[in-house]
């Protein structure tokens, strides 16, 4: 499947852990803000230069995202520090889109279960779990499946174009 392939049924909510999904390593384990965009390296840098950094096909992705009909973004983190993420995500822009924080409409960031995030999810954005496509890396989340949430577990890699495409294909085969 390619870009231009996309399967018609989508689904309505796309929810992105953020941790070893949309960027390498953890948020909560940098030095923290004032993080800046570093232009040079088309980085986000913490308080003393060091990345938080996206994986490579993260704003294509969101781009992509934008251009379905109907389909929204939702952020489901377990992070600590939560007005950290949000700053990453405020920094990180996809030209004439904005930031990957204006693309999404809702953001669960706490550590609490992604069980608890998803009910939230589901009270605020009134999407049917079974409407709802999931990206984590950690096994321990796939507690969400029971609720009906389709759940795709990554690998070292992150969020990648290719599984993105294959996940959306699978998701569309099985509706
Ligand atoms: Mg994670």
């Amino acid at each position: 499947m390619t870009k231009n392939n996309i399967p018609s049924k989508l689904p309505r909510l796309i929810v992105f852990d953020l941790d070893d999904t949309l960027w390498k390593y953890e948020v909560d384990c940098t030095y923290g803000p004032p993080f800046k965009f570093d232009r040079k390296n088309k980085v986000v840098v913490d308080c003393k230069g060091n990345p938080v950094e996206l994986f490579k096909d993260v704003l294509e992705i969101f781009a992509l995202i934008q251009t379905f009909p109907g389909t929204q973004i939702a952020i489901a983190s377990r992070t600590t520090t939560p007005d950290w993420a949000a700053q990453v995500l405020k920094l990180y822009t996809v030209n004439e889109l904005g930031s990957l924080h204006s693309m999404c409409s809702a953001f669960e960031m706490y550590d609490q279960s992604k069980t608890k995030h998803f009910r939230r999810i589901h009270q605020k954005t009134h999407i049917d779990y079974k409407d709802m496509l999931f990206f984590d890396d950690n096994p321990m989340n796939l507690c969400v499946e029971p609720l009906g949430v389709s759940v795709v577990m990554l690998d070292y890699d992150g969020m990648t174009m290719e599984v993105f495409l294959k996940s959306l294909q699978l998701y569309a085969e099985n509706r």
